[in-house]
């Protein structure tokens, strides 16, 4: 039991000081350091409880394999790598978006992906 708590803060601490949203793996790779035995069966049953407790929110980017980040996470957007599969942060908004709705329409929330290459895979798509 106490071993389940010490996994769950592990867990609890990369959602916190994640830099992007993370798949799964990403995380259980990440929770290795300190816990070297984590099983990704532990790791998907840790994300469930989060997305219970309204903790953890699913990012769902067409393209993209489920991720996950901290719901204390402001409105934000992503960009897709299309080379590596990672999902990043994207800082700001697009202005002027609710000017795109047709006139009396009145939106509520909009969504925006960019795809592309990340600045490491496309470094190395240059050399190549
Ligand atoms: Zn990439
Ligand atoms: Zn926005």
């Amino acid at each position: 039991m106490i071993y389940l708590t010490q996994q769950k803060r592990v867990l609890a601490s990369i959602f916190e000081k994640a830099d992007r949203p993370l798949t799964p793996v990403e995380i259980c790779e990440r929770a290795r350091t300190d816990l070297p035995s984590l099983g990704i069966a532990t790791v998907y049953r840790a994300i469930k409880q989060f997305l219970e407790d309204g903790q953890v929110r699913l990012v769902e980017v067409p393209g993209a394999a489920p991720h996950y980040e901290s719901a204390a996470r402001h409105h934000h957007h992503f960009f897709v790598c299309q080379s590596c599969k990672r999902l990043f942060d994207l800082i700001g908004c697009v202005r002027g978006v609710k000017s795109l709705a047709p006139q009396g329409f009145r939106v509520k929330q909009h969504e925006i992906v960019l795809y592309g290459e990340c600045s490491s895979c496309a470094v190395d798509s240059s050399k190549s």
